[in-house]
């Protein structure tokens, strides 16, 4: 990291945290009311229907650019941009003080999954307001994290705000399918986006509120790897009528019991253990005192072996793997030629997925089972936990949540993140969308945000943004 640090005196974030709610103060009045503009942006990208089945994605990244440029951002500013013209992206800039400086980037996806009218309540492409929440496929993934981006990128515009360095907008059109033509595209083709210092991401990390009313602030830093593996066992086959004692389906099967039940190592990086460390303090009794064995990095002992008994902690502290599909056999009367089995594996950053494919040999102890890659993964390392970023996601966190706690985290699925990391920029994913676990449906039927809970997200990415991009303050004479 060779970004300027911002070191922040008590002192000199209350000054320029003044100065900025000033100057927004300011804006504010001679314009509407930040949260209705916000609203107009999530129902704008709400009502494109950006789903594969859609195929809005591009007309959303045009939508935003027209935004952009309505409210002064320079044409060569604001890029629309991808391979073709049913996936483009935008990557839209706000000049900084030093355009030599590392940018920042702020990222999200414009894409999201299909829904079926039929299946929901209401229409999944309007914006609909009730009981306290938004509904509508994507209100929260991730066009409630867009709109925050957007929202905000207007209102500095207006505001005059200069960063210390270039703030990059980067929304992408297909991070919920194969992310290739939309972050793998665009590292490839917009070359500054490698050179980021770092990138705050809208697309992970969230508040959770707990049922005590606590809040807890997933701050995420490191994505398990996705592979996906075929075991697969030959056969001569021949007549159902005279069976052999070598068969394809039973050697998969028994070969397929013994994976289950191998286990791989615990380990732990930077993230995890202080994920486990802090975590603990919402829990009570024995999974309290468990937890915090693992943020001592215990890899052994009855602690670690209850961990590793519920579903939920265990997945946190080794590579996992499990078979998802199977497949075997051609006729109902023949013995069968072969029987093929999926096994998914969700890596810990940095394991080589060869490893994992040697491990599954030796676990499957049967030489006859052919283990095989299905595609390359794309490896992630844990982006480390950037003191100037968690310092300020910190403090503004306990402000805004009286008594929250800043919880660093691994997801066990991916992002557009990965990619980032994979060179080399750190991501933390810093969604600040506070719900109850109960009310989350990303992905899901009737997907909603509490309305209260994206406005205050907004404010919280000003904030942020505001603190770690503001030059710092003239001491006080
Ligand atoms: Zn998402």
């Amino acid at each position: 990291m060779s970004r300027k640090r911002l070191r922040w005196t008590r002192s000199a974030f209350l000054l320029v945290a003044a100065a900025i709610s000033a100057t927004s103060a300011g804006a504010q009045r001679a314009s509407a009311h930040p949260d209705s503009a916000h609203r107009a942006v999530f129902k704008e990208l709400i009502e494109l229907n950006t789903s594969p089945d859609g195929g809005q994605v591009s007309a959303a990244s045009r939508a935003v650019a027209r935004r952009l440029k309505a409210v002064g951002y320079a044409a060569a500013d604001v890029q629309v941009v991808g391979p073709n013209a049913q996936c483009l992206n935008l990557v839209a800039t706000l000049r900084g003080k030093d355009r030599n400086a590392k940018p920042v980037l702020l990222m999200a996806h414009l894409d999201v999954v299909n829904a079926r009218r039929a299946d929901w309540v209401h229409d999944p492409f309007v914006l609909r307001e009730g009981e306290g929440f938004f509904y509508g496929r994507g209100s929260l993934d991730n066009k409630a994290g867009a709109s925050v981006i957007v929202a905000n990128m207007v209102q500095w515009k207006r505001e005059r705000f200069v960063p210390v360095s270039d703030v990059i907008m980067v929304l992408t059109c297909d991070e919920e399918t194969s992310a290739t033509n939309g972050i793998q595209w665009l590292l490839k083709n917009v070359p500054r986006l490698k050179t980021a210092a770092y990138a705050l991401n809208t697309d992970a990390g969230g508040v959770t509120v707990t049922e005590a009313g606590r809040h807890i602030f997933e701050l995420q830093a490191a994505e398990k790897t996705y592979v996906s593996f075929e075991l697969t066992a030959s056969n001569p086959g021949g007549h159902s009528s005279v069976p052999r004692p070598d068969n394809a389906i039973y050697a998969l099967a028994a070969a397929l019991g013994r994976v289950a039940a191998h286990r791989f190592p615990v380990q732990y990086n930077e993230v995890t253990r202080t994920s486990y460390a802090r975590g603990a303090d919402f829990e009570t009794g024995q999974l309290a005192d468990d937890m915090r064995a693992a943020g001592r990095g215990e890899t052994s002992g009855p602690a670690i072996e209850r961990l590793l008994a519920s579903p939920y902690q265990g997945a946190g502290l080794h590579t996992t793997c499990v078979a998802t599909m199977l497949r075997g056999g051609h006729a109902e009367n023949a013995l069968p030629q072969s029987a093929t089995a999926t096994v998914n594996c969700r890596m810990m950053p940095g394991t080589d997925a060869e490893q994992v494919r040697q491990t599954l040999i030796g676990a499957a102890a049967d030489t006859s089972i052919v283990v095989k890659l299905i595609y390359p993964p794309t490896p992630s390392g844990a982006s480390p936990l950037l003191p100037e970023v968690m310092r300020v996601v910190e403090t503004l966190s306990a402000e805004t949540w009286a008594g929250s706690v800043v919880v660093p985290g691994m997801s066990n699925g991916a992002t557009d993140g990965l990619y980032l990391r994979n060179v080399g920029v750190p991501v933390l994913g810093v969604a600040a969308i506070a719900m109850l676990p109960a009310d989350e449906r990303a992905h899901g039927l009737d997907e909603k945000v509490p309305v209260k809970s994206l406005y205050q997200s907004r404010v919280f990415w000003d904030k942020m943004v505001k603190n770690l991009m503001s030059p710092p303050a003239k001491p006080v004479s």
